[in-house]
């Protein structure tokens, strides 16, 4: 089994509802990984220790921050880990999944995750990109590719990624397979 640290940072992954209304970035990563007990070490064939770094949103994050977690992320490289998971603010998944590749010199993967949908709405997209992650950290096909974003299923170099509004991200190029082409010509 391979070992997989997750350490969270806040944002909408950690977000859960707040008693003055709304919703706040509370969730540690140890409550993230114990909400899916069994099977996320099944699904990944790993087990995951969790440390929770931060919980702020993403735009509260400082290079400090960044500087302090590469530190932390290296010194679990030392200790024997074979992967690392992040989860953080989507709003600067971008700069600190950068920032932290231009710091990361070692073969093992670091992954850097989070959230569309906060885990109070319906369609939360966080168990899902948790999993991937996990999975990605955990997998010998990470090695040596320095660190990587992994959301909704793809899995994307720390050094070309950006984050879009998903509707625009996502719209259909043309018709879809057997439809007619009603666009005008
Ligand atoms: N505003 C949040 C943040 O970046 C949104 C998110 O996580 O997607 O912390």
């Amino acid at each position: 089994m391979s070992r997989v640290v997750v350490f969270g940072l806040g944002g909408a992954i950690a977000m859960t509802s707040s008693p003055s209304g709304g919703v706040v970035p509370a969730l540690s990563a140890e409550d993230l990984v114990a909400a899916f007990p069994g099977w996320l070490r099944r699904a990944s064939r790993s087990r995951s220790r969790s440390r929770t770094f931060g919980a702020c949103p993403g735009a509260s994050l400082s290079f400090e921050d960044v500087y302090a977690l590469a530190e932390a992320v290296r010194q679990r490289f030392t200790d024997g880990a074979d992967g690392v998971v992040i989860t953080q603010g989507t709003d600067t998944i971008e700069e600190t999944a950068f920032l932290l590749g231009l710091l990361h010199a070692c073969s093992e993967p670091v992954v850097v995750t989070g959230a569309m949908r906060n885990p109070t709405l319906a369609g939360a997209d966080d168990p899902a990109n948790l999993l991937a992650a996990v999975q990605t950290a955990a997998g010998a096909t990470a090695r040596d590719l320095g660190a990587l974003v992994v959301f909704a299923d793809e899995i994307h170099a720390a050094a070309r990624v950006r984050k879009t509004t998903p509707p625009a991200a996502r719209a259909t190029p043309g018709p879809l397979r057997g439809e007619e082409d009603h666009r005008a010509r």
